[in-house]
């Protein structure tokens, strides 16, 4: 496997991507770039319309831009095919959305389950218990999605987002669709993850007390970036046992 240029987890450079449509061309991203380093808090903000949802999307391999690359954890994306794109994307990244995105058919358990059930590994059980204790669902593990509020529903797509142990988190505006006290404690949830496990977090939001916690801040206009307060220093991993396993018991591709 290529190994990263430098440290970096994510790696944008130039990126753009244009719309067409008739003879009406739509720039929705032009010449983005930044890198973000292992176990880093990025906030994308900007106006509604920035560009942001599609800038997560060419980062986590999810679209394909009109120029630019994209390296996640040192794989250039355009040089995969979309089954490379979505080995990728299991192995080293997790996604958040608005919209919750759970399985109604499957209870809060088997949903946080699904990722490493689709790769075939067992004896996951423990460590989905485990992550849905951590965002303290440990009464609700057997719940389906409608018995669920939107912050607990959220929480759980938070659990599933780490199941596979990603490098890099990205989340799509993960409070937009919550109330702000419900907000609050989804954000409790996914920086306490990021913080145990050391994964790199790029999270899109108008939330601002998420983009507070932020360390950096990324600001989209017109699809630049019009702000980028920078890299700031990475806090060492607590190493949680939660969401550090042995290695013996990583999954594997
Ligand atoms: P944000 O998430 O910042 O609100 P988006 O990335 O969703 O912005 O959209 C940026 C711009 O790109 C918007 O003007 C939107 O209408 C346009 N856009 C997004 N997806 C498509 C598409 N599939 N086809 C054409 N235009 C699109
Ligand atoms: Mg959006």
């Amino acid at each position: 496997m290529a190994q990263s240029v430098g440290n970096s987890i994510l790696d944008v450079t130039n990126l753009t991507r244009t719309y067409v449509s008739g003879d009406r061309r739509l720039d929705v991203l032009r010449n983005v770039s930044f890198r973000v380093e292992p176990g880093e808090t990025v906030a994308i903000v900007g106006p509604s319309g920035s560009g942001k949802t599609t800038l997560l999307s060419l980062c986590a391999g999810l679209d394909a831009p009109s120029s630019g690359t994209v390296r996640l954890a040192g794989e250039d994306l355009s040089k995969l095919d979309e089954d490379g794109r979505a080995r990728v994307r299991n192995q080293f990244t997790g996604f958040v959305f608005q919209t919750f995105q759970l399985i109604p058919t499957l209870t809060a358990i088997e949903n946080v389950m699904v990722p490493l059930e689709l790769r075939g590994q067992r004896g996951i059980e423990p460590a989905a218990r485990r992550l849905l204790e951590e965002v303290g669902l440990s009464e609700r593990l057997h719940h389906y999605p409608a018995q669920l509020s939107g912050g607990e529903q959220q929480r759980v797509a938070i659990a599933r987002a780490f199941i596979n142990q990603p490098r890099i988190l990205f989340a799509d505006e993960p409070t937009g669709n919550l109330d702000t006290e419900t907000g609050h404690v989804v954000i409790e949830s996914l920086f306490r993850l990021n913080a145990a496990a050391g994964t790199a977090l790029v999270l899109v939001t108008h939330d601002a007390e998420l983009a507070g916690r932020a360390g950096r801040v990324i600001r989209l206009r017109g699809g630049e970036v019009s702000q980028d307060t920078g890299p700031r220093p990475v806090p060492a991993a607590s190493g949680s046992p939660m969401t550090r396993p042995d290695p013996e018991t990583r999954p594997m591709i």
